[in-house]
């Protein structure tokens, strides 16, 4: 067996969680067109034929503003030490960005400390020009010295077995740490609590995201059926009004789009209860930070 650890890593948005996604063939980790949408480490494992791939996707790596994005990046770094293989990515829509050459410097450092295969990950080249993205590789060479550039379209699975395929030569041999069915170490909690927070990066804007964090207050498994009960934390009165919507309208939406996709996700009937509550400052205070998780 062909096994490893595999952190992927970059600025926020340029597409990590969609390939998780892609690689798993199953939606485990949130993903929106907004930055920051990830807050923790997200492990899949991938099963291909003799081999099984422990892939981290993580935080995308920035200048953080509060506390809780502190952790994230914190979270990011951390998850590289533990890999036998790194997969550094960047998007093809443009040139490299100061926000990628700062994920260049950690990642230097942490070969420095222990020297790795890397891989320079140019994700979405559905949306560009086939043209462009050979400069870009030349670019992106005089940079850093890569083991690998794998152009790829998370979205679309361009080139993603090819990716896979390098991915293997690579990693060392080994026991399959994980059994045959096993998508990933989250939780169902977990997952219900992330499926809630990706709606509301959806259908909200601005600050009003970034500024909620869901906590499952109750999880019961009936048969087939789960009764849950979750809670939106948000920052200020403004922000509960925005989650709320008109006559309930936007929470009712949260709530259908997050129980079909756990509907899906566990293969069972879902009944969720969702409450919306004010905690002012939870994004700076570390009290609150760990009880929801971060
Ligand atoms: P992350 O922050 O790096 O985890 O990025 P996400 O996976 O959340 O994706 C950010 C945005 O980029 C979402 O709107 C995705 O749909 C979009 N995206 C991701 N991969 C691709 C891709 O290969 N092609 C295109 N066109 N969009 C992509
Ligand atoms: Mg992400």
């Amino acid at each position: 067996m062909k096994t490893g650890t595999v952190t992927l890593v970059g600025r926020p948005n340029v597409g990590k969680s969609t390939l998780l996604n892609a690689l798993l063939g199953e939606k485990i980790a949130i993903v929106s067109d907004k930055p920051q949408t990830t807050r923790s480490r997200i492990l899949g494992v991938v099963h291909r034929p003799g081999a099984q791939i422990v892939l981290l996707d993580t935080p995308g790596i920035h200048t953080p503003r509060h506390e809780l994005n502190k952790r994230m990046v914190r979270t990011a770094m951390e998850a590289t030490e533990e890999a036998d293989l790194l997969y550094v990515m960047v998007e093809a829509t443009g040139p490299p960005q100061a926000g990628d050459r700062a994920v260049f410097r950690h990642v230097r450092e942490q070969l420095t400390a222990a020297p790795r295969p890397v891989f320079l990950l140019i994700n979405k080249v559905d949306v560009v020009n086939k043209a462009r993205v050979l400069p870009l590789i030349a670019d992106y060479s005089r940079l850093m010295e890569w083991t690998e550039i794998v152009p790829v379209s998370a979205l679309e699975g361009d080139n993603v077995d090819r990716l896979v395929e390098l991915t293997i030569k690579f990693l060392p041999e080994g026991e399959a740490p994980f059994g045959e069915e096993t998508l990933t170490d989250q939780p169902m909690r977990a997952l219900a609590a992330e499926l809630i927070r990706e709606k509301l990066f959806l259908k909200t804007q601005q600050e009003v995201p970034y500024a909620a964090a869901v906590e499952i207050d109750d999880f019961k498994e009936e048969g087939k059926l789960a009764r849950i009960a979750a809670t939106i934390f948000v920052e200020k009165d403004s922000q509960k009004g925005i989650v709320v919507g008109k006559g309930g309208a936007l929470l009712k939406a949260v709530g259908t789009e997050a129980r079909l996709e756990m509907e899906r996700l566990f293969g069972m009937k879902v009944f969720l209860q969702l409450w919306v509550k004010v905690r002012a400052g939870w994004r700076e205070d570390e009290r609150a930070l760990e009880e929801l998780g971060y």
